[in-house]
Protein backbone atom coordinates (compact mmCIF):
# COMPACT_ATOMS: atom_id res chain seq x y z
CA UNK A 1 0.00 0.00 0.00
CA UNK A 2 1.34 3.30 -1.13
CA UNK A 3 2.11 5.73 1.91
CA UNK A 4 4.78 9.13 1.87
CA UNK A 5 7.98 8.05 2.93
CA UNK A 6 9.48 11.48 2.58
CA UNK A 7 10.72 14.00 5.59
CA UNK A 8 7.38 14.58 7.72
CA UNK A 9 8.31 17.46 9.16
CA UNK A 10 9.43 19.43 6.17
CA UNK A 11 5.13 18.62 5.71
CA UNK A 12 3.97 20.78 8.89
CA UNK A 13 6.56 23.48 7.93
CA UNK A 14 4.83 24.00 4.58
CA UNK A 15 1.64 23.69 6.45
CA UNK A 16 2.89 26.49 8.93
CA UNK A 17 1.05 23.83 11.67
CA UNK A 18 2.23 21.38 13.87
CA UNK A 19 0.33 18.41 12.35
CA UNK A 20 1.70 15.47 14.59
CA UNK A 21 3.18 13.15 12.59
CA UNK A 22 5.98 11.98 14.62
CA UNK A 23 4.74 11.30 18.22
CA UNK A 24 6.65 12.40 21.47
CA UNK A 25 8.85 14.60 19.12
CA UNK A 26 6.03 16.79 18.08
CA UNK A 27 5.29 17.73 21.63
CA UNK A 28 8.70 17.95 22.65
CA UNK A 29 11.42 21.62 21.83
CA UNK A 30 12.84 19.29 19.09
CA UNK A 31 9.89 20.09 16.90
CA UNK A 32 11.28 22.21 14.52
CA UNK A 33 8.03 24.55 14.36
CA UNK A 34 8.86 25.94 17.68
CA UNK A 35 11.88 27.14 16.01
CA UNK A 36 9.51 29.29 13.47
CA UNK A 37 11.72 28.98 10.25
CA UNK A 38 10.01 29.84 7.16
CA UNK A 39 8.26 26.99 5.29
CA UNK A 40 10.51 25.27 2.20
CA UNK A 41 11.07 27.51 -0.52
CA UNK A 42 8.90 30.45 0.68
CA UNK A 43 9.85 33.76 0.37
CA UNK A 44 10.02 36.01 3.56
CA UNK A 45 6.35 37.73 4.44
CA UNK A 46 7.87 41.16 2.83
CA UNK A 47 8.31 39.55 -0.76
CA UNK A 48 4.71 37.53 -0.36
CA UNK A 49 1.93 38.55 -2.49
CA UNK A 50 -1.63 38.17 -1.51
CA UNK A 51 -2.31 34.01 -2.04
CA UNK A 52 -5.24 32.88 -4.81
CA UNK A 53 -8.55 31.61 -3.44
CA UNK A 54 -7.31 28.27 -5.10
CA UNK A 55 -3.93 28.13 -2.92
CA UNK A 56 -6.03 28.82 -0.08
CA UNK A 57 -8.10 26.01 -0.56
CA UNK A 58 -5.21 23.67 -1.72
CA UNK A 59 -3.34 24.14 1.64
CA UNK A 60 -6.35 23.32 3.42
CA UNK A 61 -6.59 20.42 1.29
CA UNK A 62 -2.86 19.58 2.13
CA UNK A 63 -3.30 20.28 5.87
CA UNK A 64 -6.26 17.85 6.20
CA UNK A 65 -4.55 15.23 4.05
CA UNK A 66 -1.39 15.42 5.63
CA UNK A 67 -2.27 15.15 9.21
CA UNK A 68 -4.42 12.03 8.21
CA UNK A 69 -1.59 10.50 6.48
CA UNK A 70 -3.59 9.87 3.57
CA UNK A 71 -2.25 10.09 0.06
CA UNK A 72 -4.00 12.08 -3.31
CA UNK A 73 -5.83 9.23 -4.57
CA UNK A 74 -6.95 7.56 -1.24
CA UNK A 75 -7.89 11.16 0.00
CA UNK A 76 -9.91 11.71 -3.18
CA UNK A 77 -11.51 8.37 -2.75
CA UNK A 78 -12.80 9.57 0.62
CA UNK A 79 -14.11 12.87 -0.56
CA UNK A 80 -16.28 11.41 -3.10
CA UNK A 81 -17.50 8.45 -0.68
CA UNK A 82 -18.26 11.83 1.64
CA UNK A 83 -19.99 13.44 -0.85
CA UNK A 84 -22.64 10.25 -2.04
CA UNK A 85 -23.22 10.23 1.32
CA UNK A 86 -26.41 12.50 3.12
CA UNK A 87 -25.74 15.36 4.85
CA UNK A 88 -23.08 18.27 4.63
CA UNK A 89 -20.34 16.91 2.81
CA UNK A 90 -17.01 18.54 4.77
CA UNK A 91 -18.90 16.64 8.27
CA UNK A 92 -19.46 13.12 6.34
CA UNK A 93 -15.36 13.14 5.23
CA UNK A 94 -14.30 14.17 9.04
CA UNK A 95 -16.92 11.21 9.91
CA UNK A 96 -14.84 9.24 7.47
CA UNK A 97 -11.44 9.95 8.04
CA UNK A 98 -12.11 9.18 11.78
CA UNK A 99 -13.40 6.01 11.42
CA UNK A 100 -10.27 4.61 10.05
CA UNK A 101 -8.95 1.92 11.71
CA UNK A 102 -5.70 3.57 11.81
CA UNK A 103 -7.03 6.84 12.88
CA UNK A 104 -8.90 5.25 15.93
CA UNK A 105 -6.37 3.17 17.04
CA UNK A 106 -3.99 6.42 17.24
CA UNK A 107 -6.69 8.18 19.19
CA UNK A 108 -7.13 5.16 21.48
CA UNK A 109 -3.64 5.76 22.48
CA UNK A 110 -2.40 2.70 21.65
CA UNK A 111 0.22 4.32 19.11
CA UNK A 112 1.49 7.62 19.81
CA UNK A 113 1.30 8.67 15.96
CA UNK A 114 -0.77 7.81 13.05
CA UNK A 115 1.46 6.39 10.59
CA UNK A 116 2.74 3.98 14.15
CA UNK A 117 -0.63 2.65 14.19
CA UNK A 118 -0.64 2.08 10.47
CA UNK A 119 2.11 -0.08 11.16
CA UNK A 120 0.23 -1.78 13.79
CA UNK A 121 -2.47 -2.29 11.93
CA UNK A 122 -0.74 -3.67 9.10
CA UNK A 123 1.43 -5.78 10.97
CA UNK A 124 -1.94 -7.41 12.53
CA UNK A 125 -1.64 -6.54 15.93
CA UNK A 126 -4.73 -4.63 16.07
CA UNK A 127 -8.46 -6.87 16.30
CA UNK A 128 -11.94 -5.50 15.61
CA UNK A 129 -14.68 -7.67 17.87
CA UNK A 130 -12.01 -10.01 18.15
CA UNK A 131 -10.96 -10.57 14.29
CA UNK A 132 -7.40 -9.34 13.26
CA UNK A 133 -8.00 -6.76 10.98
CA UNK A 134 -5.17 -5.56 9.13
CA UNK A 135 -6.23 -3.02 6.22
CA UNK A 136 -5.56 0.62 8.05
CA UNK A 137 -8.54 1.91 5.54
CA UNK A 138 -11.15 -0.40 7.20
CA UNK A 139 -14.19 1.38 8.65
CA UNK A 140 -14.70 1.67 12.07
CA UNK A 141 -18.73 1.37 12.76
CA UNK A 142 -20.34 2.97 16.07
CA UNK A 143 -20.09 0.04 18.89
CA UNK A 144 -17.38 -1.86 17.46
CA UNK A 145 -14.66 -3.09 19.76
CA UNK A 146 -10.99 -2.16 19.14
CA UNK A 147 -8.61 -3.99 20.86
CA UNK A 148 -4.70 -4.87 21.02
CA UNK A 149 -4.76 -8.65 19.84
CA UNK A 150 -3.86 -10.88 22.54
CA UNK A 151 -0.75 -12.19 21.12
CA UNK A 152 0.34 -8.12 20.52
CA UNK A 153 -0.09 -7.30 24.34
CA UNK A 154 3.77 -7.36 25.53
CA UNK A 155 4.24 -4.45 22.82
CA UNK A 156 6.45 -2.11 24.51
CA UNK A 157 5.28 0.62 22.09
CA UNK A 158 2.32 -0.05 22.72
CA UNK A 159 2.67 0.13 26.58
CA UNK A 160 4.86 3.46 26.24
CA UNK A 161 2.20 4.95 23.91
CA UNK A 162 -1.01 4.04 26.15
CA UNK A 163 1.23 6.40 29.10
CA UNK A 164 0.10 9.19 27.19
CA UNK A 165 -3.44 8.32 27.88
CA UNK A 166 -3.32 8.57 31.70
CA UNK A 167 -2.04 12.18 30.97
CA UNK A 168 -4.98 12.97 28.20
CA UNK A 169 -7.32 10.71 28.25
CA UNK A 170 -9.40 9.83 24.83
CA UNK A 171 -11.52 12.14 22.41
CA UNK A 172 -15.69 12.09 23.44
CA UNK A 173 -16.70 9.08 21.33
CA UNK A 174 -14.03 6.65 22.54
CA UNK A 175 -14.16 4.65 25.88
CA UNK A 176 -10.86 3.13 26.75
CA UNK A 177 -9.61 0.14 28.91
CA UNK A 178 -5.77 0.85 28.97
CA UNK A 179 -5.31 -1.95 31.58
CA UNK A 180 -6.88 -4.54 28.90
CA UNK A 181 -5.18 -2.58 25.78
CA UNK A 182 -8.99 -2.60 24.58
CA UNK A 183 -11.60 0.21 23.19
CA UNK A 184 -14.71 0.66 21.64
CA UNK A 185 -15.63 3.34 19.09
CA UNK A 186 -18.97 4.37 20.70
CA UNK A 187 -20.38 7.22 18.03
CA UNK A 188 -19.67 8.19 15.19
CA UNK A 189 -18.51 12.27 15.89
CA UNK A 190 -19.83 15.18 15.52
CA UNK A 191 -17.64 18.01 13.27
CA UNK A 192 -17.84 20.22 16.95
CA UNK A 193 -16.25 16.99 18.57
CA UNK A 194 -13.28 17.15 17.15
CA UNK A 195 -11.35 19.80 18.78
CA UNK A 196 -8.57 19.15 17.50
CA UNK A 197 -9.01 20.07 13.90
CA UNK A 198 -11.15 22.89 15.06
CA UNK A 199 -9.18 25.47 12.56
CA UNK A 200 -9.08 23.32 9.23
CA UNK A 201 -12.12 25.11 7.02
CA UNK A 202 -13.31 21.98 5.27
CA UNK A 203 -15.88 24.09 3.65
CA UNK A 204 -12.23 25.16 1.51
CA UNK A 205 -11.82 21.35 0.59
CA UNK A 206 -15.32 21.30 -0.46
CA UNK A 207 -14.85 24.42 -3.05
CA UNK A 208 -11.80 23.04 -3.90
CA UNK A 209 -13.23 19.53 -5.46
CA UNK A 210 -16.10 20.89 -6.63
CA UNK A 211 -14.25 23.20 -9.37
FE1 LIG B 1 5.43 18.18 12.72
FE2 LIG B 1 5.95 16.58 14.76
FE3 LIG B 1 7.92 17.24 13.04
FE4 LIG B 1 6.91 19.02 14.79
S1 LIG B 1 8.07 17.16 15.28
S2 LIG B 1 7.33 19.39 12.62
S3 LIG B 1 4.73 18.46 14.81
S4 LIG B 1 6.06 16.04 12.59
Amino acid sequence: MARYIGPVCRLCRTEQKKLFLKGDRCKSDKCPINRKRLPPGKAPKSRQGKQSDYAVQLREKQKLKRTYGLLETQFRNTFEKALRMPGKTGENLFGLLERRLDTVVYRLRFASSRAQARQLVLHGHIAVNGKRVNVPSFIVKAGDQVAVHASSKKLELIKDALQEFGRSGVMPWLEVDPDNMAGKFCAIPHRQDITDMADIREQLVVELYSK
